[in-house]
């Protein structure tokens, strides 16, 4: 039969569809009755004679049919394939869309007789991810030939998209059902701590940095004073009563949790508004409003019922294994306090920030972010020692000093006084002394001159006195460091961890959206180059939607490369996404954590693969992208002169070097005078990587911590090493200092510190260099 073009009219694929979609899902109660509405209405847009809808099922094996429109109704729940069997399981093992005519030519074709299948000249099988795992696949079939468009096939992914979150919340409260708690006490009201006086004593209290920086403003508190603990059983309450004033409160609760929906999609992005999406679902799911009434039918109030049922849901969440599982109680939490609010008319006005100042919580929730004003937080303490949580994610996108693992912070400080709150060494200073806070303006004050005297310095080279050229690049990991930089002067990119944005979403971005956002990046930097590492996830960074093994040791564990290398195709979507950007400007390619041959091949191999992929599809991509390792492990350092045979470039990540060389935890302060940047070992690595890179011809750049103290950078250009990236604020000094430097007197003090076996002789040694170094008036 001739194809037959399908014209873009004639189908109504767009974003009409996807609201109708959204519309179902919001009015529905159960996923049979929205998975059977979702393919009628998707069959009826997209003109397909079948729209059909297979789900995985418990066994993570086989696929069932759940839902179609167009096969034989009698067919669902009773065809059934399994992962890689037919086209539909091809899909799913594949997870990759399957677009085809004529498919009873494709080898994978199986044909079921139950459901009542005629013959089908058009196939289109896109998967249900949900964490980079198939749950499930929608089909499509048309009997007269059909092209889907590209925009068509985009669309039904997002529809895809839809259906799989909604089966994963429906897996969720049903996962709920199976848990049969024992019903907690009820818990006493708190009493509130008998107050003493002391709000007016100096205090510091300690936490742990999560994003650095000072910022001093009176304490805004927020302790959500009215809550569970205030709610008591009473007794003969009118359950008709209460059920009204439940639903009322639901009906509240669902039109703010809208309003927080498209709030947090106007001021961050469409993905972190996702949460509210699930929060909609959980306040439409049928079982929990059931809950609800039911322990209002047995003649409990509607707060005590409300308090018992989010009671039984954080409990179980909690004590999932599944760390995003775990990670739901407060999903639970959230709605049930939103609910409480509108129950009893105690609005959580808690959060409405009168002033400017420090922000001081236990911790926060998503909507408590979106309902804050930004505007008014100049730093943030928590109490809460989350440093992956959302609401730690977007105040490190806003830029806001925080320091979190505060313990007793709320009780501890008091609302309105004055706070010091210093997130470079994680201490808060509660009504610091007036001259700990001059001492702090002051410093302040110097930081800010000194910024300003050496911004003369901005667009000048890093060179040293006798004209040796250094590069400073900068590190950087979420959009809002591109400004940071280019402030700074760096000279483009020498590392961006591209997991930071991996961490803000609620699932693995797809190659487009990844595309789009190296290419903003690259074409920030205009014509700089920027150095893109691939993802860099486990040890102490984690996806909230990718399940990590619980690990005694995660940092010698299944980390960076090593899950990149065994997701293959999370990891040559991120290289095809890196490729298409770099026709945007100068790009280079990074590997983290390589620690052996087989590692780095494995790498290019995958390249490789990308390439051809990209050009299969008629993609246009860089070919020139240098690839490169970083040498971060001993063991790297030790076949450095090997690995630089296969590799453009090395990239030394001396954060994690030194702790693996010395056995020192990077992030344990009980450790912190192990980790020891000036350990002779530490040298005698740099020295042995920079001479395997010169040998070979590569450049090295150097992308830890170490590059900003100024002691060690002078060692690391007296042992040869002229590129550096660091975070930029520390580039305006850096370059100050570079500029008095003469590297031939550098590399001899350096080759003094090789000699040296501790690392005291080699500080005073590097110390004395640096203190006698000319002073180098400014150019301006
Ligand atoms: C390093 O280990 O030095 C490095 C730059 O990488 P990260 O800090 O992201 O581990
Ligand atoms: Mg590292």
């Amino acid at each position: 039969m001739k194809s037959t073009q399908s014209k873009k009219s004639d189908r109504h694929l767009g974003l009409s569809t996807l609201q109708d979609i959204s519309a179902i899902i919001l009015k529905s109660h159960d996923l049979n009755e929205t998975i059977t509405n979702i393919v009628d209405l998707v069959a009826q847009r997209a003109k397909s004679d079948v729209c059909s809808l297979y789900l995985l099922d418990n066994d993570n094996l086989t696929l069932t049919l759940r839902a179609t429109k167009g096969l034989d109704k009698a067919a669902i729940g009773k065809v059934s394939l399994k992962i890689g069997e037919g086209l539909t399981g091809t899909v799913a093992a594949d997870k990759q869309v399957l677009a085809l005519q004529e498919p009873q030519n494709h080898p994978a074709y199986r044909y079921f007789s139950e459901t009542g299948e005629e013959k089908f000249h058009t196939f289109v099988g896109i998967p249900l991810l949900d964490r980079n795992h198939a749950i499930g696949v929608l089909v499509i079939q048309t009997r007269i030939a059909h092209d889907f468009t590209e925009e068509e096939l985009a669309t039904l992914s997002t529809i895809a998209f839809q259906v799989a979150s909604i089966v994963v919340n429906a897996r969720l409260l049903d996962a709920i059902d199976q848990f049969q708690l024992p019903m907690p006490e009820p818990a006493e009201p708190q009493q509130e701590s008998a107050d003493t006086d002391s709000d007016t004593q100096p205090q510091t209290i300690r936490g742990k940095s999560a994003y650095p920086g000072v910022a001093i403003g009176p304490a805004n508190v927020i302790d959500q004073k009215y809550g569970f603990a205030d709610i008591l059983e009473e007794c003969n309450v009118d359950p008709e009563h209460e059920s009204r004033l439940l639903d009322k409160a639901l009906r509240q609760t669902r039109i703010q949790t809208l309003y927080l929906e498209k709030r947090v999609a106007e001021k961050l992005t469409q993905e972190d508004a996702a949460i509210f999406h699930t929060h909609l679902m959980i306040l439409e799911d049928r079982g929990f409003i059931d809950r609800l009434h039911s322990k209002i039918d047995a003649g409990h109030s509607a707060p005590y019922a409300l308090k018992k049922v989010i009671g039984d849901y954080i409990d179980a969440f909690g004590q999932m294994e599944d760390a995003y599982l775990r990670e739901r109680a407060a999903d639970m939490e959230d709605i049930g306090r939103r609910l409480l609010a509108n129950l009893t008319g105690k609005a959580t006005d808690g959060l409405h920030l009168n002033h400017p100042g420090i922000l001081v919580a236990k911790r926060l929730l998503p909507s408590d972010m979106a309902i804050l004003d930004h505007e008014k937080i100049q730093g943030m303490v928590l109490e809460s020692n989350e440093a992956n949580a959302h609401s730690v994610i977007m105040a490190k996108a806003l830029g806001i000093p925080a320091v979190i693992g505060v313990k007793g912070a709320v009780s501890l400080i008091q609302p309105d006084v004055t706070v010091i709150l210093d997130a470079n060494t994680g201490s808060i200073y509660q009504n610091p002394h007036p001259t700990v806070i001059e001492e702090y303006q002051r410093l302040e004050q110097d930081r800010q001159q000194e910024q300003e005297r050496l911004s003369c310095l901005r667009d000048l080279p890093a060179e040293t006195s006798d004209r040796v050229k250094i590069n400073l690049r900068a590190n950087i990991g979420l959009v809002s460091d591109v400004s940071v930089a280019q402030q700074n002067g760096a000279e483009g990119v020498g590392l961006y961890r591209t997991e930071f944005p991996y961490m803000t979403r609620k699932s693995f971005p797809d190659r487009q959206d990844q595309y789009l956002l190296y290419k903003r990046i690259i074409q920030e930097f205009d014509g700089l180059p920027v150095t893109i590492r691939t993802l860099d996830i486990g040890g102490d960074k984690v996806l909230p939607y990718f399940a990590m093994p619980n690990e005694d040791n995660p940092f010698m564990g299944w980390r960076s490369v090593r899950i990149s290398l065994e997701n293959r195709q999370i990891f040559q979507t991120q290289i095809e996404a890196i490729l298409m950007a770099a026709l945007h400007g100068p790009v280079k390619l990074l590997f983290p954590m390589i620690s052996n041959m087989e590692e780095i091949r494995a790498c290019k191999q995958i390249v490789t693969a990308a390439k051809q992929s990209l050009r299969d599809e008629g993609i246009p991509f860089s070919d020139k992208v240098p690839l490169g390792a970083m040498i971060e492990v001993p063991a790297a350092v030790r076949i450095a002169r090997h690995l630089a045979k296969e590799v453009d470039f090395f990239a030394l990540g001396t954060n994690d070097l030194i702790q693996y060389l010395l056995a020192a935890d990077r992030s344990n302060s009980k450790v912190e005078k192990y980790y020891d940047p000036l350990h002779p070992a530490v040298m005698l690595s740099l020295h042995g990587i920079a001479e395997a890179a010169r040998e070979q011809n590569i450049s090295v750049c150097v992308c830890g911590e170490m590059a900003t103290d100024p002691i060690c950078l002078f060692a690391m250009i007296g042992l040869g090493i002229h590129e550096f990236s660091l975070s930029a604020p520390y580039i305006p000094q850096l370059k100050h200092l570079i500029r008095r430097i003469n590297s031939e007197q550098a590399q001899a003090v350096a080759s003094q510190a090789l000699d040296k076996a501790d690392s005291h002789e080699i500080r005073s040694l590097l110390e004395a260099a640096v203190a006698g170094l000319p002073e180098s008036p400014l150019p301006c």
